[in-house]
């Protein structure tokens, strides 16, 4: 009587129904639990993280932070055993300068008095002259009134104050909240440098009111003219449009940020060889760079770090999977994704090899689970990940559509299956690409988890007989 049970979990563990006519084995369910606990138990993420926010710092694309933190990375990897490659990337390195503004004019204003605003440089932003440049200021509330007002934007600096939807946030949308609110950052400034305008100002991105800024990238299309640019304080630009309410506005705005010559870089990458596939890879990853404001210890020290461990977990357990698991430091991924394009460039003549990957770039709240933009049926395969995480709390699956992380994005564009930690976002935007975004933030705990998602994912995408495919 008590043997059948016994009987019965070990044909459970071993097989699963016929897929395509076919008994596949399947991965060890006391493996994967083993991955786990192990990684509950470790520190080394953690530890990694706290080297590189506080030793290095600050991480912009071509800069000396950036520069170290490869090296920081390399050396790390290195010291757990690994192989490490440097794969060349050649990146533009912009350079922020002064940066500040004043209210010089409004309605009701005292003799002598003008009202300081709080701004930053967008990534790519032009420089006014380096006295700055006094105009009038136009606020808009969206592209459309943009549109409609185009006549009067030449000669204005423009705000163009978006609010961030924090309810989405609240709600699990914390990614749809920042594509929603983090769209007139993207595309705003080129818009108003067609029609003329002397320089673009946005609202920060973010959910909470610390006058915090928030930097960030712009896009410049090829053709685009260049015209300052810069994100202003929620609280600054709530005081612009209550001041414009009296009357007319006009702002002294001086940005002096520099474009240097190309600077050669590197992405960081290491495998753990697999026993049967070798060739054939799981990527686990998080980029390098960082905006410069704080140390970039949530965005992206801890998913890079995170990665590490997972990687450096499985190596120290000695377990060996039947495909390779890659880890890759992506250079670059802030401000022109160049290392993400260099690495697909390597590798896209060979894409079926690429068989699933994961980056790890959401911030410091704790896993919930698995993103994994997949159909119902390659979902279901997940089940063994999604158990062994339960414990955890991380046995959710999120298969809603999109790219898992922007670096893997042209992988996933050409088919392979992208994966990501699902994580509770409530706060991530409040204070992403700020100078808060720093070391103390960090929760040990919600690292742990982070290393325990990313390592148990990766040794079952990369030990699972048949690969877990989009399926759609
Ligand atoms: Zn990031």
């Amino acid at each position: 009587m008590r043997i059948a049970p016994v009987v019965t979990i070990v044909l459970a563990s071993l097989l699963v129904l016929p897929v395509g006519g076919v008994l596949a084995a399947e991965v060890d369910p006391t493996t994967l639990a083993r991955i786990r606990d192990a990684a509950m138990g470790s520190d080394w993420a953690y530890q990694e993280l706290a080297d590189l926010a506080d030793t290095v710092g600050p991480r912009l694309t071509g800069s000396r932070g950036a520069e170290a933190a490869v090296t920081q990375v390399a050396t790390a990897l290195a010291s757990v055993g690994f192989q490490v490659r440097l794969q060349p990337v050649t990146v533009a390195h912009w350079v922020r300068g002064e940066e500040r503004a004043e209210l010089v004019g409004y309605a009701g204003r005292p003799e002598g008095i003008t009202q300081k605003v709080v701004l930053t440089a967008l990534g790519g932003s032009s420089a006014t002259a380096a006295e700055g440049l006094s105009a009038p200021v136009l606020v808009v509330h969206s592209f459309a009134e943009i549109e409609a007002r185009a006549a009067e934007v030449r000669g204005r600096i423009v705000l163009l104050s978006v609010p961030f939807d924090q309810e989405l946030a609240d709600n699990g949308y914390a990614g749809d909240a920042y594509s929603q609110g983090g769209e007139p950052r993207f595309r705003g400034p080129a818009v108003l440098a067609r029609l003329g305008a002397a320089a673009a100002l946005v609202r920060s991105v973010g959910g909470v009111r610390y006058r915090l800024v928030h930097a960030g990238a712009t896009t410049w299309p090829k053709d685009s003219p260049l015209i300052p640019a810069a994100a202003v304080t929620v609280e600054d630009a709530l005081l612009i449009e209550r001041l414009a309410a009296r009357g007319p506005v006009t702002m002294k705005l001086v940005l002096t940020p520099q474009t240097l010559p190309d600077v050669q870089s590197h992405n960081v990458i290491a495998d753990l060889p697999g026993r049967e596939h070798p060739e054939e890879v799981v990527l686990v990853s998080g980029h390098l760079d960082s905006w410069d404001l704080g140390t970039g210890a949530m965005d992206d020290g801890m998913g890079l770090t995170a990665s590490l461990g997972a990687v450096a977990l499985l190596k120290r357990m000695g377990i060996v999977p039947r495909r390779s698991i890659r880890v890759v430091a992506w250079m670059n991924e802030e401000d022109g994704g160049r290392g993400s394009k260099a690495y697909f460039a390597s590798v896209k003549d060979a894409i079926a090899k690429q068989v699933a990957a994961i980056e790890s770039d959401f911030g410091l709240g704790r896993p919930l689970g698995i993103r994994a933009p997949v159909d119902a049926t390659n979902g279901e395969a997940l089940a063994p990940v999604l158990e062994a995480l339960r414990p955890i709390g991380a046995g959710v699956l999120d298969r809603r559509e999109g790219h898992a992380g922007s670096d893997i994005a042209p992988l996933q564009d050409a088919g392979v299956p992208g994966f990501a930690p699902l994580v509770d976002g409530r706060h991530y935007f409040d204070l992403h690409h700020t100078p808060a975004d720093t070391f103390d933030k960090v929760d040990p705990d919600a690292m742990r988890r982070q290393v325990a998602v990313l390592a148990v994912l990766a040794y079952f995408l990369a030990e699972r007989e048949e690969p877990i495919r989009m399926g759609r």
